[in-house]
């Protein structure tokens, strides 16, 4: 149950409605979003005794997710970071390598899918690999590598938060902090990366269901950030045919329950470039504000995800497709999104 706390109730008027709460054997968490006060009350139903002088209004979402709900933000909530939005109704290309490896690699990867009409610069410095014994990230030097690519082509970048004790670096560094499929139960890691006051790229845990998924980004929500974008990025399934499914449903089902911006990685769902752009265009159809894909100069020689990396050509004609779809679901693109010189 979600309080909508008066404007001006003022911190005494705060502190009375916690105690009022208190004393009818309720708690409360406090969050503080779209410049309002609101109270998650746990424990008691406040139907009859909705009196205090600080409550506005009283909400019910009915569901275990509680701020991730609509309701909270009808009109939908979008993220603008560095120049790019995500989820104000256009579609947003997010592009780049699996990890970043060295600065020329980055560099001719961001200024061409840049110039191909990519939002946002991707590109892993640490690599959660299921294999100890491959490439593991650049670590902090492919931070600062993904830095200066970001300045000199003005791009804004999203990059992956693996370990707590990276918060100062991931901050000084990143445009919008990446939890990936493997930490989206990692409750600390997602509490931390929703006080850290920078836009947040939430993937679908592997196996997480919808409601799951949105209770991960809830753990960020309640730390005051409401600057959360979901990514549907496959599930485990018995196909083996591709790496994960990606789970097309999963798209407008999350348009209806909540106001976050939902984009696909049709990369990781794929695990095989022939496959990303048709991905990408379903995802697209069913609603998606962008989708996020792996691209590189030299697929076969990338050092993680070779066999999902688009190559240039792939990645110029999968943007001409976008571009002619988008018009027909009453969506535009930011910027033009077009095949650029290959
Ligand atoms: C990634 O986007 O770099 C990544 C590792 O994806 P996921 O967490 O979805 O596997
Ligand atoms: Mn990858």
């Amino acid at each position: 149950m979600i309080v909508y706390v008066r404007g001006n109730a003022g911190e005494n008027g705060i502190a009375s409605l916690g105690d009022y709460i208190n004393g009818l054997g309720g708690s409360f968490h406090r969050a503080y979003l779209f410049e309002k006060t609101f109270f998650v009350v746990s424990g008691i139903d406040m139907e009859q005794t909705c009196e205090h002088p600080a409550i506005e209004k009283i909400f019910r979402p009915g569901t275990p997710y509680q701020l991730a709900h609509r309701e909270l933000n009808p009109e939908g909530t979008a993220v603008a970071v560095g120049g790019a939005v995500i989820g104000d109704g256009c579609v947003s290309v997010i592009a780049g390598p699996c990890s970043v490896e060295n600065k020329q690699q980055l560099s001719e990867i961001a200024g061409f899918v840049k110039s191909a009409g990519a939002e946002v610069l991707r590109g892993g410095a640490y690599k959660l690999r299921t294999s100890p014994y491959t490439f593991q990230g650049l670590g902090e030097e492919g931070l600062k590598i993904l830095k200066e690519v970001s300045e000199e082509n003005n791009i804004p970048v999203v990059t992956e938060f693996t370990d707590t004790r990276d918060a100062d670096l991931l901050f000084q560094y990143a445009d919008i902090i990446q939890i990936g499929t493997r930490n989206s139960l990692n409750f600390p890691l997602l509490q931390l990366a929703g006080e850290m006051g920078k836009p947040v790229l939430l993937k679908r845990g592997q196996s997480s269901t919808v409601e799951e998924f949105l209770m991960a980004s809830e753990h960020i929500l309640s730390r005051g950030n409401s600057q959360v974008i979901l990514c549907e990025r496959g599930i485990r399934t018995f196909e083996d045919a591709t790496r994960n499914t990606l789970d097309i449903s999963a798209i407008p089902i999350l348009k209806r329950a909540t106001h976050l911006p939902v984009i696909a990685d049709p990369s990781h769902a794929a695990g095989d470039s022939y496959l990303v752009p048709a991905l990408a265009l379903a995802a697209i159809a069913a609603g998606a504000d962008g989708i996020m894909v792996e691209v590189h100069s030299a697929p076969q020689a990338a050092l993680s995800d070779s066999g999902q990396a688009l190559s240039f050509s792939q990645f110029s004609d999968m943007m001409e497709n976008i571009n002619k779809i988008t018009g027909a679901f009453g969506k535009a693109a930011h910027a033009p999104l077009r095949g650029a010189e290959r």
